[in-house]
């Protein structure tokens, strides 16, 4: 069965292949169908923009389509950078720039006004209309400095006190063992196996 997975991120990408090898599916990703534009993601929340994205390529191309709308949440910051977390600092902001915003709103506070949590949103779609929502959290504090340079986003500042490391100084597979992206993949895993299953019948 073949599954696209609704993003142009690399990074974002690359762990979906990583999270799900030696599954019965053959992924897609939207770079092979450039003319595919994703809408704008203007929910409410990380599920009406996951939800957005995996029914606009459901649509499209016809097959499954999984989406995960997912960012960062500092708790002191009213929850911000939130669902605005690709584009806190503009609408082209690069991750470095989103960084920099977000070091600025922390500076001087205290680990308990550092506390944040990633949060992730997997969307899967079908074409028959069938929908499954599946969700992720990683909790952690945003240091003063970036460290690190795996990982993608705003893993540098992502400290995860019990290692005393960053996001960005894991390997891949403990990243994946522990982040919210993992837990949400592994989470949804059952559901794509039954739909293979289903498809091979
Ligand atoms: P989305 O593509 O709209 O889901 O935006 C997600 C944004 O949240 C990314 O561009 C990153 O800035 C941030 N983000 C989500 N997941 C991660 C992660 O695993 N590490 C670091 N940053 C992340």
């Amino acid at each position: 069965m073949e599954i696209v997975i609704a993003t142009h991120n690399q990074g974002k990408m690359a762990e979906f292949e990583r999270l799900m090898k030696g599954w019965p599916v053959h992924l897609r990703s939207l770079r092979e169908f450039d003319s595919v534009k994703l809408p704008p993601e203007d929910g409410e929340s990380f599920k009406d923009n996951a939800l957005i994205k995996a029914r606009a390529v459901c649509s499209i191309l016809g097959m499954p389509a999984l989406a995960d709308d997912s960012g960062l949440v500092v708790h002191s910051l009213n929850d911000e950078p939130g669902i605005y977390s690709a584009r806190y600092a503009g609408p082209n902001a690069t991750s470095a720039e989103n960084i920099t915003k977000l070091l600025e709103k922390v500076h001087g506070k205290s680990d308990k006004d550092r506390l944040a949590s990633f949060f992730c949103v997997m969307a899967l779609v079908c074409p028959d209309g069938r929908e499954w929502i599946r969700t992720g959290q990683c909790d952690g504090l945003i240091t003063s400095a970036p460290s690190g340079d795996k990982g993608f986003g705003y893993d540098p500042v992502f400290l995860i006190p019990e290692y005393h490391l960053t996001m960005a100084q894991l390997s891949p597979e403990f990243k994946d063992a522990i982040s919210h992206r993992g837990k949400a993949v592994r989470d949804i895993q059952s559901v794509i196996v039954d739909l293979a299953r289903e498809k091979v019948q």
